[in-house]
């Protein structure tokens, strides 16, 4: 929520038709936007968003844009700026000042969104929180999230994501966060950092930011980058030497235990959720929670109910067959990760990987698929079936077959099953990868 003052202040833009003074939350969606909302009209890569100042003027509170020649303003807000993407994120880094409360930013290579979440579920059992909703990570998703700040507003749980140098810092310029969690660094991204180096570097420019860090203790190239930070480090992982642990893990059909172990609390852990990897992203986020006073009893029941977040290692029967179906995005870390799952869940079946590829790697893209061939050989994995161009590359270190759309490989995967197999689906979100399990679902 915000005012019109707020806007105006932070802004610098100028009051052309005078509605509404209060405001729900800022929007660059007509199709989403609600009637107290403030419309933001963005220039996108395809569409001009004053192209709906009209739209969002009958159904919303007002608008703020760069030009209004011919505007007819229905007695609503209109306020003009020289650069509306801008000023969005002026009014998000003004209201962040006005902010009391504290401000938790999860950064890092995997597993942000999965964390955020926790966390999220973790402190809203003690405070009123405000959270980045899905993967809204960016200069335009967080600034709308912070538009969306309350009154009683007490903490703030953002996922601040990264494509190339300078990203981070340009929203920790507008968040300035109190604590930081990183969760890893791996291969992501690849394009736009040029090197693992240059994503740890580009991770790491919120350091100057931030008091204390909660880092991945088991991640020595991370450990390895934070040596030149000054602040508090706190680290959480299975080591002995981590402030945060899961110990005495255990794996059952269709949940996994650990015990907890910190100075502040310990306790026993039950999750449903799939993979080693989420006992990073649940260690993690238990660290802040019990950090900032959240109960044993309250984490205990979020982390036995908490189920995976949308298309991130959703565990599906069909027909016998056990999709482990984790398409929402890929990299080399993740896919490894999602395949050292898949064979740790064989008992006896089959294993088949359905492997899109993976986007954004730049030069090191037919590399990074030939390791995926790499892993996928030395892991035995039983069928391989690759979607895609660059996922070709495997094929040089393991046999399968390679399909350029998913719904011939899902055509293929039908014929191939016999019904007792496990089936890891995973590639980028471009590869669309859903059309798979779709298919498979409709042969029941
Ligand atoms: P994005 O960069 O798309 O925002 P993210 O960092 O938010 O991704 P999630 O959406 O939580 O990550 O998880 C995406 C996928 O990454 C998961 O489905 C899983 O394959 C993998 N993953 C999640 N957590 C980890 C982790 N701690 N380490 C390695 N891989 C992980
Ligand atoms: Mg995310």
């Amino acid at each position: 929520m915000f005012t019109l003052d707020d806007l105006l202040i932070a802004t610098g833009g100028k009051l052309v038709s005078k509605g509404n003074e209060i405001f729900k939350e800022a929007s660059i969606d007509t199709r989403t936007i609600g009637k107290n909302d403030l419309f933001f009209a963005l220039k996108g890569s395809k569409k001009d968003g004053h192209e709906f100042v009209d739209e969002a003027l009958i159904k919303a509170s007002g608008a703020v844009v760069s030009k209004n020649e011919g505007m007819d303003f229905k007695n609503k807000t209109v306020v003009i700026v020289d650069d509306t993407l801008k000023s969005l994120q002026n009014l998000a880094g003004y209201l962040r000042k006005k902010f009391k409360g504290k401000i938790i930013a999860v950064v890092g290579s995997n597993g942000k969104t999965t964390t955020k979440e926790l966390i999220a579920s973790f402190l809203s059992k003690k405070y009123k929180i405000l959270k980045t909703e899905g993967n809204f990570n960016n200069n335009i998703g967080v600034p709308l999230c912070i538009s969306r700040i309350e009154n009683n507003t007490e903490i703030m749980v953002l996922e601040l994501g990264t494509n190339r140098p300078g990203d981070i810092k340009e929203l920790c310029d507008i968040v300035y966060p109190d604590y930081a969690l990183i969760t890893n660094i791996g291969y992501e991204h690849i394009e736009g950092f040029g090197s693992i180096q240059g994503v740890r570097e580009g991770e790491l420019e919120i350091l100057p930011y931030v008091k204390t860090v909660f880092a991945n203790g088991d991640d020595k190239f991370l450990m390895d980058g934070l040596k030149r930070y000054s602040g508090q480090i706190l680290t959480f992982g299975m080591s002995k030497e981590c402030d945060f642990r899961a110990e005495n893990i255990n794996f059952y059909n269709d949940h996994v235990e650990f015990d907890f172990y910190s100075d502040i609390a310990a306790f026993a852990v039950k999750t449903p959720l799939v993979g080693i990897y989420n006992i990073y992203n649940l260690t993690g986020a238990i660290a802040v929670a019990t950090f900032l006073g959240i109960s044993k009893c309250s984490i205990q029941q979020i982390t036995e109910s908490f189920t995976s977040v949308k298309m991130r290692g959703e565990i599906i029967k069909i027909n016998g067959v056990e999709i482990f179906f984790d398409a929402y995005n890929a990299n080399p870390s993740s896919m490894k990760v999602a395949l050292q799952e898949l064979t740790r869940r064989k008992k006896g079946r089959r294993t088949v990987a359905v492997l899109g590829d993976m986007l954004e790697l730049g030069e090191f893209t037919d590399l990074a698929h030939e390791e995926v061939g790499k892993w996928v050989n030395e892991m035995g994995i039983d069928i391989f079936i690759g979607v895609g161009k660059f996922i070709k590359n495997a094929l040089r270190y393991v046999n399968g077959y390679v399909f350029n759309d998913p719904i011939q490989a899902a055509e293929f995967l039908k014929k191939e099953l016999k019904g007792s197999e496990i089936v890891l689906i995973k590639g980028s979100r471009a590869m669309k990868l859903e059309k798979i399990l779709e298919i498979l679902k409709e042969g029941r």
